[in-house]
């Protein structure tokens, strides 16, 4: 099994090139001595050069890549612009992106176009909220249907599914918090799905969990949540919390 792995996403943050730089440099001065845990980080695209020459032990990736390889696509940035700029990660499907109707269709293409381009996706999935009649289970089925629609056995390894349940993103209005029970059971139901999709090949696809994690609960989610990783948002922004939870992750790995 590979590492486990923390994928900060920072979101449209911060607002400038120079405290981008320090961010990033005060989480690579705190996790200097990280061996077992992969990290990541996804800036907006305009910073993801410039942090590459930080980078040693962080990985970058990009938060959206587009569907296709080259053209007259204005406005958008292809998956062979990301990985020309030395990132290797790109997240695909956030909620936030389906808030702006992007369909699985589209993250679909953008999946296949990302994996084309040596990038590894981060499919993000989950529902809105929980009805009484456990409908949410069978849209994060169609989320993950649609979007792995036609992806080979061959590459299903280089992607990871992030379980994202809205109701508990930080952005969310009135959001409530989710336990490790409730990524535990979507974790196993995400295993399922994919093993019967993709046979022995879906244990190596990495399961991650994101939701408002923080230093006080990531070691209850990777101890009982059922997953290979988190993707914290806001704490990501917090260097001292951001590479915290980097340490817890390593010290379980122990
Ligand atoms: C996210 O939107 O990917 C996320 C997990 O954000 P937060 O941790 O801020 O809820």
């Amino acid at each position: 099994m590979s590492k486990k792995i923390i994928i900060g996403n920072w979101k449209m943050n911060p607002s400038s090139l120079k405290e981008a730089e320090k961010l990033f440099n005060q989480v690579a001065k705190f996790v200097s001595g990280i061996k077992k845990t992969e990290i990541v980080i996804c800036p907006p695209f305009l910073y993801l050069e410039k942090l590459k020459k930080f980078a040693r032990k962080i990985s970058l990736g990009a938060q959206n890549a587009f569907g296709g390889d080259i053209g007259a696509f204005t406005g958008e940035i292809s998956g062979d612009m990301i990985y020309s700029v030395g990132a290797r990660y790109v997240i695909v499907g956030h909620s936030e992106r389906r808030a702006m109707n992007e369909s699985n269709d589209d993250i679909n293409k953008k999946i296949k176009a990302s994996l084309s381009a040596g990038l590894r996706p981060i499919l993000c999935v989950g529902e809105k909220i929980r009805d009484e009649n456990h409908n949410y289970f069978n849209l994060v089925k169609m989320q993950l249907e649609e979007c792995l629609k036609g992806v080979s056995k061959n590459s299903i390894s280089k992607i990871i599914i992030a379980y994202e349940p809205i109701w508990a993103i930080s952005s969310t209005p009135d959001r409530k918090d989710a336990t490790s029970d409730d990524s535990r059971e979507m974790t196993i139901f995400i295993r399922k799905i994919l093993s019967d999709k993709f046979g022995s090949e879906a244990s190596k696809i990495r399961i991650i969990y994101g939701g408002s994690v923080n230093e006080k609960d990531a070691e209850n989610f990777l101890k009982n949540g059922g997953v290979d990783g988190l993707l914290p948002g806001r704490a990501s922004l917090d260097p001292k919390k951001f590479s915290q939870i980097v340490k817890i992750c390593e010290a379980l790995n122990k």
